[in-house]
């Protein structure tokens, strides 16, 4: 049976020349064949010229993700065992692995596997299969995984919205191994964690910002801080154990509390110089700044208010609203820790909003430092779509 392909638009090869690994539905001119949801097509460009092996995704605007530019590949069973070994192979060599055991092992299209997501948390893993290709492929992909880690249990977390973009159902719970491995406990350079695997969000745990909450941790000493967006208190606990004098964490999340004040516990840290507040962040920073509430240090570490470039508009104006309020609660000599993971937000727009926060409150701020994400998330250099956190460390005069 010869395999379906994609003909692309005359002049749409380009960015596949690039080695971008989407093509959008608007590229394509023709489909031959009647490929199936998550089935291997070739891409070729309008002069027939065949460019990539691309996963089939009916009902996404990304109507194919690359798994390979070389048209001979066999997408197999051993294709995704060699595409999962890499991404080990890379993560061996990182010096992360002598403090923590707990590493993002795939990061989707940078390890050349688009949709795949997969964090270790000491001895289970935690997978994501995101659209129709990875989906198609997910057994193999599980086999490998379990192979190669020597881990114990497989948690799926195929519960993701961007599921639904791609027409796959939800999924979650145990693939394989032991289900009863549930709230993992990991460390992170000397602290502890638990994790919570099942209802957590994402897969549990944000890894991303794993060196970031180091830094915070080596600035926090005798600071007032306020950590906004704590979830289960990664920045929170960093800033404690660096002798923070007293910290404030807020999120509206009930239950991601309730694992922060355990992580608080974990690390011997007294609830007196810990506090958690379950609040909405926009609302009570509002309230702390009529109080007239000053800090010495403040983390801003919101979800993803701009998951594409369609919602940049809106995002600014949160992230500006957020961090202006921030530059009105920090004390001279304060340290702003801001952060945007908004795919949508590219660095450039999002240093204009902190400036812009900065010059409506009437603050005088500098840039001491720049932020992205840990090194167990590559960023592919031909896809810097790759690259979505960017944080800025402000110091205000
Ligand atoms: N800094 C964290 C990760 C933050 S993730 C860490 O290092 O682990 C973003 C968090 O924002 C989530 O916990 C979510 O519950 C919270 N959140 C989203 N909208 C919010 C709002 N309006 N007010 C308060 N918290 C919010």
């Amino acid at each position: 049976m010869s395999m379906a392909a994609l003909v692309l638009k005359p002049g749409r090869e380009k960015s596949l020349k690039r080695r971008h690994p989407w093509v959008f539905s608007g590229a394509i001119e023709r489909v031959q064949g009647a490929p199936k949801s998550g089935e291997t097509v070739q891409v070729r460009a309008a002069d027939g010229q065949p460019l990539a092996l691309a996963a089939w995704s009916e009902h996404s605007q990304i109507r194919a993700r690359v798994w390979s530019f070389d048209t001979e590949a066999q997408v197999n069973v051993a294709f995704f065992r060699a595409r999962v070994q890499a991404a080990l192979a890379l993560r061996e060599r990182l010096p992360a692995r002598r403090h923590t055991n707990a590493l993002r092992l795939v990061h989707g299209e940078s390890d050349g596997l688009p949709g795949v997501i997969v964090d270790r948390y000491a001895d289970v893993l935690v997978a994501q299969f995101l659209a129709a290709g990875a989906e198609r492929w997910r057994e193999a992909i599980l086999d490998a995984l379990l192979e190669l880690t020597g881990c114990e249990a497989i948690f799926e977390r195929s519960d993701a919205d961007v599921r639904q973009l791609e027409g796959l159902p939800e999924r979650a719970g145990f693939v394989r191994g032991n289900s009863e491995a549930n709230r993992c406990a990991i460390r992170e350079h000397g602290l502890n964690f638990r994790v919570d695997i099942a209802a957590g969000q994402k897969t549990g745990f944000f890894l991303d910002q794993r060196d970031n909450r180091q830094r915070i941790r080596a600035l926090a000493e005798g600071r007032a801080v306020l950590d906004c967006f704590c979830y289960t208190g990664g920045f929170a606990v960093a800033a404690a154990a660096g002798g923070a004098k007293h910290v404030l964490a807020l999120d509206s999340s009930g239950p991601a509390l309730a694992v922060a004040s355990e992580n608080a516990q974990a690390n011997g840290i007294a609830a007196e110089r810990l506090e958690f507040q379950e609040a909405d962040v926009f609302a009570h920073l509002r309230t702390l700044r009529n109080a007239g509430a000053q800090y010495d240090m403040i983390i801003l570490d919101p979800p993803k208010f701009a998951p594409t470039a369609a919602q940049a508009e809106r995002a600014s104006r949160a992230y500006k609203d957020i961090n202006l309020l921030a530059f009105k609660m920090l004390a001279p000599g304060g340290l702003l820790a801001t952060y945007s993971c908004s795919g949508g937000v590219p660095a450039d727009l999002f240093q204009k909003i902190v400036a812009g926060a900065a010059l409506d409150a009437g603050v005088s701020a500098k840039i001491v430092d720049r932020y992205t994400a840990a090194a167990d998330h590559p960023v592919a250099l031909e896809f810097p779509e790759g690259d979505y956190l960017k944080g800025l460390l402000v110091y205000r005069a």
